[in-house]
């Protein structure tokens, strides 16, 4: 089909008529009268022009998220349509680029470091705790991310600092758990016992903890939850009798250290929420305008 010119405040726009009608009353109903004899819409000269009301943003809008709905809108299309549909209280395109901006997040295609960044921007407490977590994983280091231009851009430095220090008190965490934890010998453990003891405890820790502790891949079994749960079923500590390596390990995982992984991103997303940004109820939008039938 042929393009058509519209004009909305200054500026002409030159759109498929088929994308337009998609999803839009307004527009099948403008563009679907036969008007093949009419100028309009067919030149820069005779542009078909959009009622007053509606603002070159507002058009905009409609256009990322009514025409480019399939499109798969990019990072900065949707914050940009965050932004807009915010400022005025539009609900379905606000509905639209949160709904791609999340799908994009989960996807792994907007980092969450810009989620972080847009959600207390504007005010979408729901998406900050998902952020710090996916900023918490080891597998995204701090260092990756923290001197991207592109990633900056959307963040502040208290996001920054709240970040940086929950990924450096969650490294500290696990270089901590790795020195050898003492052994604590049963009463029946002789003087020449001891050394057999802690021999092999020292043996089994440097082994086979330290490897998994200082490990930071992000994997499931290198987390401090799994290290401390198979640390409690698959000690092997040959020449330990069975008492000192029951005493020794209910000591370790007693220990507060390992629940440290969890608690460290809760003290983050304290100091990160934000309480949600309430848009205008569409009612309340309606303002009346001057009365001009008199
Ligand atoms: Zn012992």
């Amino acid at each position: 089909m042929d393009p058509v010119i519209l004009q909305a405040e200054n500026t002409l726009y030159q759109l498929s008529i088929y994308a337009l009608m998609q999803g839009s009353n307004f527009f099948t109903s403008t563009l679907s009268i036969d008007n093949s004899n009419s100028p309009e819409g067919k030149s820069d000269e005779h542009p078909i022009l959009l009622p007053s009301t509606i603002t070159c943003v507002e058009f905009d809008v409609y256009l990322w998220f009514g025409v480019e709905y399939n499109n798969c809108p990019t990072q900065e299309n949707l914050i940009d349509a965050i932004l807009i549909s915010r400022q005025w209280s539009i609900h379905n395109p606000y509905g639209y680029a949160l709904d791609h901006f999340r799908r994009q997040f989960q996807e792994s295609q907007i980092h969450p470091a810009v989620v972080l960044g847009v959600a207390r921007q504007f005010g979408i407490p729901e998406l900050i705790q998902p952020a710090v977590h996916a900023l918490a994983k080891p597998q995204i280091p701090f260092s990756s991310w923290s001197t991207d231009t592109s990633i900056l851009h959307h963040v502040t430095v208290i996001d920054i600092g709240v970040i940086g220090r929950m990924k450096e008190k969650l490294l500290h965490t696990h270089f901590a758990l790795c020195s050898v934890p003492p052994v604590v010998h049963d009463a029946a453990c002789r003087d020449k016992n001891h050394v057999v003891c802690l021999a092999s405890w020292k043996d089994f820790w440097m082994s086979t903890m330290v490897p998994r502790l200082s490990n930071m891949d992000g994997k499931l079994d290198n987390l401090l939850w799994w290290i401390w749960t198979d640390c409690i079923t698959n000690a092997h500590t040959p020449g330990m009798t069975n008492e000192c390596m029951q005493w020794t390990i209910n000591q370790v995982i007693a220990a507060p250290g390992w629940r440290t992984e969890m608690r460290i991103p809760e003290g983050a997303l304290l100091a990160l929420m934000v309480p949600a940004c309430i848009m205008l109820d569409p009612m309340l939008e309606r303002i009346p305008g001057p009365d001009l039938v008199s």
